[in-house]
């Protein structure tokens, strides 16, 4: 029997281990199971490159629970260790990483989620103590003619060493869990755990048994029963899809791979994305990309980090681009550093180069994805574009390649790219100083007026409705050359487009100013800002408007990034154009008394609110009221 210290020139560590990551102790059975993983594939690496006679077989990582006798177990059949191999690998090596990693955080001990320690990989084997008070080691090695080994340690510094009885090859790990962490004797707790961290795991993992039925053969006799099996309890799927080839999955593979990942969602993705890289860093993985809807925040979260297919995280910011953590899936990399802040992360080269290849990757699918079935692209834009959106904001690579498949639909349901619709509108929408205006609206029905009356002058309208538009269009402003982008319901049309200086107004000076000081009596000056247009006769004789950039300064401040402009709580901020060369705007003029001077006019932009959708309340009240008098 040897007993011994495991380290006696350092102060006792275990109550540290303790106390350390304490709303993460359940990360010990992810260790634990990493651990028997490693040692399996070790083994089977030397089954297959030396001759030695290693029998690898079908070997199996098992995990027990003894409820009685307070114990869990994981069992191993890898390579095992001799007793000199404990010494050197459990008590030396282990225990110094332990400690270097108890080092860099000691001060910040129960505060894991502040600093944001990824995954916390690198506390390793020592981590059991954080739930058991002894934790035995029953092992025995490969290697011919090795005698197992038993190692025991309470949680102090000490440990025995002695022969073991252990007669087949691997580990065995006894954890004598604590009183104080008896969950984990719960089945319906180490399922939770092994479900969550080791669904992918490459070594098949037991955890008890179950009844299965044995399908009954197709000639089977009518009366015949299925027969029931108790058959392992296998919790993992040792060979997950994005560990294979692309061209050895169908489509259906990565549908039932998502529907693995995600069985409670039942949308289907719209497509998918397999990344393979070897060089410069190695990764893999398959993204999704689900129907994402307006709302940007609740979808989040969804994308695991995986590290040779042992799970990490699902919070993978700062390794995906913000805009590509709406995606769902999995990426699995082993050059990701885990036990690191989240600060140094971002700062971190290989990173970096992790997330510009991902945008890549995404882009270049897209791109494919257009040029293969355009139609399909075009069915799908509405519930992928606001990935893409956001991508343009946010990512400058991403918004260069997103010009060959971005796409900009029109009202009636037609999909240009940012060329063709340059092409389409370039001779028809330039106005005056040179400058294309690209007209657009955001909602069809609520600016069906201003829709139409560009519609009749030739003009395309595109239909732009996501809840990050108004950034999107301003960036576009700015790195494409001479455009601007107009709501429909920006100005009267005319003046969108500008294509001559002036027009001729029917009516005179004198008639204007007349005019002008009478709209001025009946109308607020708070609510509206009046402008006399001369416009054809046969536009509308009142339109509200709603100039360009003080509503899309208040859109962009809306959905964040605005206060740089100073401007908070900007107000609503209408135009009332009035058509001087409109027949009734001469009627308003030529009546004689000032009653129905000022019915007349509150009549028309009455008219003019309900066709923007303003007019609500006691307003509408009495509009419906004065109307029905007037026809009476
Ligand atoms: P790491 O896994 O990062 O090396 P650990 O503290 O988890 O650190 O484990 C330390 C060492 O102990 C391992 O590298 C391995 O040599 C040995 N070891 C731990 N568990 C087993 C096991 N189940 N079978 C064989 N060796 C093991
Ligand atoms: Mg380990």
């Amino acid at each position: 029997m040897a007993k011994g210290n495991i380290n006696v020139a350092v102060e006792n560590i275990f109550p540290l281990i303790k106390k350390f990551l304490y709303s993460d102790h359940e990360i010990f059975l992810r260790e634990l199971i990493s651990n028997a993983t490693d040692a399996t594939l070790k083994l089977k690496h030397i089954a297959n490159v030396s001759d030695a006679k290693v029998e690898y077989g079908n070997p199996q990582i098992e995990v027990k629970i003894d409820k009685k006798k307070k114990r869990l177990h994981i069992i191993d059949q890898g390579l095992g260790m001799t007793a000199e191999e404990v010494k050197k690998y459990i008590n030396e090596i282990a225990f110094s990483g332990a400690e270097e990693f108890l080092d860099q955080y000691k001060d910040k001990a129960g505060k894991a989620e502040e600093t944001g320690i990824i995954g916390h990989f690198g506390l390793g084997f020592y981590s059991a103590f954080m739930v058991a008070e002894k934790v035995e080691i029953l092992t025995k090695s490969f290697k011919e003619n090795e005698d197992a080994a038993h190692w025991t340690c309470d949680g102090s510094t000490e440990y025995t060493l002695v022969k073991g009885k252990k007669k087949d090859r691997g580990t065995e790990i006894i954890l004598h869990i604590a009183e104080d962490s008896t969950e984990f004797l719960e089945e319906s707790r180490i399922n939770e755990l092994l479900n969550k961290y080791n669904k992918f795991m490459p070594i098949p993992i037991k955890f008890g048994t179950k009844e299965a039925t044995i399908p009954l053969p197709d000639d089977a006799d009518k009366d015949a029963k299925p027969e029931k099996k108790t058959i392992d309890n296998i919790i993992n799927n040792p060979n997950p899809a994005w560990t294979k080839q692309p061209a050895d999955l169908k489509d259906e593979d990565y549908k039932s791979f998502y529907r693995e990942l995600y069985p409670m969602q039942f949308e289907e993705p719209l497509f998918h994305i397999h990344l393979n890289v070897d060089y410069p860093f190695n990764l893999t993985g398959i993204l999704y990309f689900p129907k994402i809807t307006n709302d940007l925040n609740i979808q989040k979260d969804k994308i695991q980090l995986y590290q040779n297919q042992v799970f990490v995280t699902d919070n993978v910011e700062n390794i995906v681009p913000e805009f590509l953590t709406m995606l769902r899936g999995v990426i699995d990399s082993p050059d990701i550093p885990l036990n690191i802040s989240r600060s140094y992360l971002q700062a971190d080269g290989a990173v970096k180069k992790i997330a510009s290849y991902i945008t890549r990757k995404v882009a270049d699918k897209l791109k494919s994805l257009f040029n293969d079935n355009r139609e399909d692209f075009e069915k799908k834009w509405d519930d992928i574009k606001i990935v893409i959106e956001y991508g343009m904001l946010s990512e400058e690579k991403f918004f260069e390649k997103a010009d060959a498949f971005a796409l900009y639909p029109t009202v009636d349901g037609k999909y240009y790219t940012y060329d063709e619709l340059y092409n389409k509108i370039k001779a028809n929408q330039t106005d005056k100083d040179d400058k294309l205006v690209i007209l657009y609206a955001s909602n069809k029905d609520e600016q069906h007026s201003y829709i139409e009356a560009a519609k009749a002058k030739g003009y395309e309208v595109l239909l732009l409705d996501s809840p990050i538009i108004s950034h999107l269009i301003q960036k576009l402003e700015t790195s494409k050359e001479n455009i601007s982008f107009a709501r429909v319901d920006a100005d009267h049309i005319d003046n969108l487009i500008k294509k001559e200086d002036t027009k001729i107004s029917k009516l005179s000076d004198e008639e204007k100013n007349k005019l002008d000081d009478l709209l001025k009596e009946v109308i607020s000056s708070e609510k509206f800002m009046v402008q006399l247009e001369p416009m054809d006769s046969n536009a509308a004789p009142f339109i509200i408007t709603q100039p360009e950039f003080m509503r899309r300064m208040k859109e962009m401040q809306q959905t964040g990034g605005g206060s740089m402009f100073g401007m908070n709580n900007m107000p609503e901020m209408y135009n009332l154009v009035v058509n001087t060369n409109h027949e009734l705007v001469g009627q308003i003029l030529g009546t004689k008394t000032k009653k129905k001077q000022e019915r007349l006019i509150n009549q028309s932009l009455d008219l003019a609110r309900l066709s923007q959708g303003l007019l609500k309340g006691e307003e509408l009240t009495n509009f419906i009221k004065r109307s029905y008098e007037m026809i009476k």
